[in-house]
């Protein structure tokens, strides 16, 4: 088969078979056919891969965090040398175009390698002074750290993940989603040939069982998981029953609100961020537009105009701007939801079919008209289906924004800068935009508030999710005690 790896797993610097595990097969969205096979992990695979990163992060955290952080940077080269080949892999992986995938997948997590990398060597606590006495804090590592993957973006997860853990001088185990087995393992790969110790990066495959398993051994000191909600409560309960850490990068149903005042042209293509990269399946994504009236009409027929430019087909031609749904399942469940808009009264503007043939191909699709109490406008559909709903004052609209169990991202366009900022304060959201959408640099926080999660990826945050502080008084004089 075109794409099979050497093994399932890789675990302890080596790939490694177990074919007692249950078979799965890894399909290319675009055309349905399987092109690899793999098995989920053993009880005694998920135990082997346990104990490597056990015994390894003693011996990775006992490095300096410059010497980590050159491993780190190092594999953040060779992830860039080799983007052509990790890119064309992310598409046979989750069928995202080339286009994309050759920009912000491997790039953006060799970014995250990069980043954490230069950090690893700035890492410190402090020094409180206490008259003679005084106190000094270390920066521990959290210890075995697990990594549970979505489908959407498996390479960028996996080091979004791993980067930050890694140079906290933490070791990994990581599971990605079934549905995109391939790529978290070459990100392995590089890594030890970066020289990252065998056993500080480890990859299992498996469904949801696998990482429950992993998520309550006791080995495991943190837990981060980028996923839906329902799952993202599972786990975190089963985390807690260990008192273990964790980070949960959750669903939403975010809002991207346009006032009359926006250039038109920008809204535009920030409605198309917002909804359409990734065929959709980006957690942040600003499916709830919220478009004033004095601009609605214009607004839909810009973006209708845009989206003559779609190119939907071989998701390896690098013309082609569309790719299919990661499954045949994600298909059904957003055309589920399209006949739902119809069904409940929304307007059709565009798109809405799927596409004949072996792929899991569908329509991007437009809904004006919206109501807050559709369907569509308050379940998280993660598919290229965008919900333009009507608005007349900005209180209205940002207490409407905010009627969501959800909390990860929201924007705003508008030319006025106080009320830009008046908006963003009041956004009850992790991530907000102001006059774009969408975009998630290393440098930035990235998470969400409310049902969508807690803890922060990337950025100087992220350190406090993988570190913990131990505090350490020194006593310079006597010690006083009462008897
Ligand atoms: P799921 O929640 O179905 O799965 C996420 C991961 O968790 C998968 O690897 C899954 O395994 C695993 N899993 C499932 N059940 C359990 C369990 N009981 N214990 C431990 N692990 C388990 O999400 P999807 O893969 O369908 O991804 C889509 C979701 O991810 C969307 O809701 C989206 O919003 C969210 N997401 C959030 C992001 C963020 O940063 N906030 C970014 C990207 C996506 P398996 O799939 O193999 O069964």
């Amino acid at each position: 088969m075109q794409h099979q790896p050497t093994a399932s797993h890789f675990i302890d610097g080596a790939y490694i078979e177990d074919a007692a595990g249950e078979a799965f097969d890894v399909v290319y969205p675009a055309t349905g056919e399987v092109i690899a096979r793999l098995h989920a992990a053993t009880p005694a695979i998920i135990d082997k891969a346990l104990d490597a990163a056990k015994r390894a992060q003693k011996e990775w955290a006992a490095m300096t965090g410059t010497e980590r952080g050159r491993v780190l940077r190092r594999a953040a080269d060779i992830m860039r040398e080799r983007n052509h080949d990790l890119s064309v892999l992310e598409t046979y992986d989750t069928g995202k175009p080339y286009q994309e995938t050759s920009v912000a997948d491997a790039t953006s997590g060799a970014d995250a390698l990069e980043y954490f990398g230069g950090l690893a060597g700035s890492l410190t606590g402090e020094h409180i002074q206490l008259g003679d006495d005084f106190v000094y804090t270390r920066r521990e590592p959290l210890g075995v750290c697990v990594g549970i993957g979505a489908w959407n973006y498996p390479t960028q997860i996996a080091c979004w993940k791993g980067a930050p853990a890694l140079a906290c001088g933490n070791a990994m185990v990581f599971k990605p989603s079934e549905n995109t087995p391939l790529c978290a393992l070459k990100v392995a790969e590089i890594l030890m040939e970066a020289g990252a110790p065998a056993g500080t990066y480890n990859v299992v495959q498996g469904l949801g069982a696998v990482g429950a398993a992993l998520v309550t051994d006791p080995r495991v000191n943190k837990v981060s998981l980028t996923g839906s909600v329902p799952t993202g409560k599972k786990v975190y309960a089963a985390a807690a029953e260990g008192m273990r850490h964790v980070t949960m990068e959750l669903g939403g149903k975010s809002p991207l609100v346009i006032f009359d005042d926006a250039d038109l042209e920008n809204a535009v293509s920030g409605a198309i961020l917002a909804n359409f990269y990734s065929t959709g399946q980006v957690c942040s994504n600003g499916t709830r537009v919220f478009v004033q009236s004095g601009i609605k009409e214009a607004f839909l027929k810009r973006l209708s105009e845009r989206l003559a430019d779609v190119k939907m087909g071989d998701p390896l031609d690098p013309e082609v701007n569309f790719g299919p749904m990661v499954s045949e399942r994600q298909r059904d469940i957003v055309e589920g939801y399209i006949a739902k808009g119809v069904e409940e009264g929304a307007r059709l503007v565009t798109g809405g079919k799927r596409v004949d043939g072996d792929g899991f191909f569908i329509e991007a699709t437009v809904f004006a008209d919206v109501t807050d109490d559709m369907t569509i406008a308050r379940e998280e559909i993660f598919g290229p289906v965008l919900s333009v709903l009507d608005f007349e004052t900005e209180e209205d609209v940002l207490a409407r924004a905010n009627a969501t169990e959800f909390g990860l991202a929201a924007g705003v366009f508008t030319a006025d800068l106080t009320r830009a900022h008046r908006m963003v304060a009041g956004f009850e959201a992790g991530t907000c935009y102001i006059n774009t959408y969408n975009l998630a640099p290393v440098e930035a926080p990235f998470g969400g508030m409310k049902m969508s999660g807690v803890g922060r990826e990337n950025s100087k945050a992220a350190i406090e999710h993988y570190s913990q502080l131990k505090g350490v008084y020194v006593g310079m004089g006597d010690v006083e005690a009462p008897f």
